[in-house]
């Protein structure tokens, strides 16, 4: 009825708006535009405009309905609201169009007209302002569960997907891997490069391993060096083969400022159940199998009970480390190196040791690995060379003037302000610098042999001598070997304290001091427990000796009762 009724009206209307065609040609405007029905039109237009705005309104209202589960139920109600206003708005319109419009009605259209402009504002704005919130958290959540410098899931992240990932094993009786990646020589490479360069090491390094990654695992940062993995529905033999990946990729030089990085990784591996069953104790054990890895210089390790243990006994270790260098817990034994062909004491290697206050003497191959890695390397070195130096200087006072070699980590190599040191000591001590020995590991310049070559020019210049120590223990490198400035080459003991029984080890000794006299330097094997080994060494031209055989290494007091007890000659260098 009421549409039949708005139906004629608009007819009317049409027909008055037709009549006005020809009113205007008669110009004759004011007898069919009149105050009243121009009203009524503007008052509808006003109000059907209103009524499209609320209806549009709608739209974001529905947006926020279906977002947000504790306001939905108040936006709910809200749009039903707006609903009711609509049918409002359009029986409002239908009263318009029966009736002459009075002033107060053309009011009421305004009024309803901004009161539809006010809420599609309000509701605009209301879904806009949830968007931004929305984004800021999402931003914010990101920013809380990622790495900001590789934009990798960080410890948190991981931690979550691996407690839904141990969920899902339970339920289906799968296993899952975590592999915790640490790199080997990252603390150098940043201390030497500067942090510009080790960042953009680590994003490289990060590239890398999200490369060999399945969709599936979470590849993630924990910090500094340390990454994890975290490999669903995995058993140990295709997580052994995602470490093989990870240590192809990261065995490959990383090229920086022309510079060739060797990084290397250590990863620990531990697999859910067997390892543990709840994300902390995987993520630890991980940790803990890495360490592991890393102290027996292995690509990868399992976990196994027992090592979490030993694992802690060496963290306290490293904590203890610091104030034992600042209290100098720490003493020099010395092992002297003998000429073969004419048996003199050539000079003595200084080999350091922990006086710990409860354990007693620590080795040094149970404290040097935690030195580096808790990068006390430099004060370390120093402090041996200052005794060792001081010693030389006690002796040559006594005079018996001897060699002394001193063996250097890895981290002194790669610090350009090492050289430095090493002429203060010597000032200090007043020591011809060609009595001093430096023992460096092959291994230890292929990490950045472009730096390691600047170092090493810098000692050279100083007068002092280098020595290859651990020959044949590892990778060498026959052409870098034959352009670095050595002095002597020590052939591993691995190689010689066999070497009677062994016959490919004599072999390749013989092979070895063979290559060492071509390239001009003399040869030192280590290890000599007999006087076997010694004689076939002699015979193979092997120029010094160092080994059990002659003697272990000694504290100071043992090692002047033995200089003063042996019939060796003292071979005396002469002094420039
Ligand atoms: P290295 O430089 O190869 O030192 C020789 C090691 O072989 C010494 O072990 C010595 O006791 C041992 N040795 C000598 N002759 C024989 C032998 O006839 N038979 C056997 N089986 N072993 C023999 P040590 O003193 O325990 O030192 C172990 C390693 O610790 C050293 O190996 C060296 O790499 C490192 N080290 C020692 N002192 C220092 C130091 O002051 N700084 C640094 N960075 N490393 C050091
Ligand atoms: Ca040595
Ligand atoms: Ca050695």
């Amino acid at each position: 009825m009421a549409v039949q009724e708005l139906a004629c009206s608009f007819r009317r209307q049409f027909a008055i708006l037709s009549k006005s065609r020809i009113s205007f040609t008669d110009k004759n405007y004011d007898a069919f535009f009149s105050e009243s029905y121009r009203l009524k039109i503007l008052s509808i237009l006003l109000v059907a405009i209103g009524t499209g705005l609320l209806t549009y309104s709608l739209i974001p209202a529905k947006a926020i309905c279906a977002k947000k589960r504790r306001i939905s139920k108040g936006w709910k109600f809200l749009s039903l609201l707006i609903i009711f206003f609509v049918s409002g708005y359009l029986f409002f319109i239908y009263k318009l169009s029966g009736e002459a419009t009075s002033t107060l009605k053309f009011i009421v259209s305004l009024i309803l007209f901004w009161g539809s402009v006010f809420v599609v504002m309000v509701v605009r704005l209301s879904l806009l302002s949830m968007q931004r919130i929305e984004r800021l958290a999402d931003k914010e959540r990101h920013r809380a569960l990622h790495d900001q410098l590789t934009e990798l899931p960080n410890r948190w992240l991981l931690q979550e997907r691996l407690d839904y990932a141990i969920l899902q094993a339970k339920r289906r009786q799968e296993t899952l891997a975590v592999l915790s990646i640490d790199l080997n020589r990252f603390k150098e490479i940043n201390d030497s490069l500067g942090h510009f360069y080790g960042d953009y090491l680590l994003q490289e390094v990060a590239s890398r391993l999200a490369k060999v990654m399945r969709e599936s695992d979470t590849l993630s940062r924990f910090g500094g060096d340390e990454f994890a993995v975290l490999v669903p529905n995995a058993s140990l033999e295709q997580t052994i083969q995602v470490c093989r990946k990870v240590t192809t990729v990261l065995d490959e030089p990383f090229i920086i400022e022309g510079h060739n990085l060797n990084v290397g990784a250590s990863i620990g591996i531990v697999l859910y159940p067997e390892h543990g069953q709840d994300s902390e104790t995987l993520i630890q054990h991980a940790d803990i199998a890495m360490y592991e890895a890393k102290r027996n210089e292995v690509m990868y390790a399992v976990f196994e009970p027992g090592q979490d243990e030993s694992t802690w006994k060496r963290l306290i270790l490293i904590g203890e480390l610091r104030e034992a260098l600042a209290k100098e817990q720490f003493v020099l034994f010395y092992q002297p190196k003998v000429s073969v062909r004419d048996k003199h004491l050539a000079g003595v290697e200084a080999l350091v040791r922990w006086q710990h206050p409860e354990k007693g003497l620590i080795p040094p191959d149970e404290f040097i690995p935690l030195v580096e890695q808790a990068g006390l390397s430099k004060l370390l070195t120093n402090l041996v060379l200052d005794n060792a130096l001081q010693q030389m200087a006690h002796w040559k006072k006594d005079g018996t003037s001897l060699t002394m070699s001193v063996n250097l980590s890895v981290k002194n190599l790669h610090d350009l302000e090492f050289p430095i040191d090493v002429e203060r000591l010597l000032k200090k001590w007043q020591t011809n610098p060609s009595q001093l020995f430096l023992e460096i590991t092959e291994s230890s310049m292929l990490i950045d042999p472009t730096r390691v070559n600047k170092v090493v020019v810098k000692l050279k210049n100083l007068g002092l001598n280098l020595s290859i120590d651990d020959y044949g223990s590892g990778y060498s490198s026959l052409s870098y070997l034959r352009k670095f400035p050595a002095k002597e080459i020590k052939i591993d003991k691995s190689l010689i304290i066999d070497m009677i029984h062994n016959e490919d080890n004599a072999v390749i000794v013989k092979s070895t001091i063979d290559m060492i006299h071509n390239i001009g330097c003399e040869a030192v094997a280590e290890g000599v427990e007999d006087e076997e080994t010694l004689e076939l060494l002699e015979d193979l031209g092997c120029d010094l000796i160092q080994g059990f055989h002659i003697c272990k290494p000694m504290s100071v007091q043992n090692i002047d009762s033995w200089f003063d007890a042996k019939s060796w000659p003292l071979k005396n260098e002469p002094e420039e």
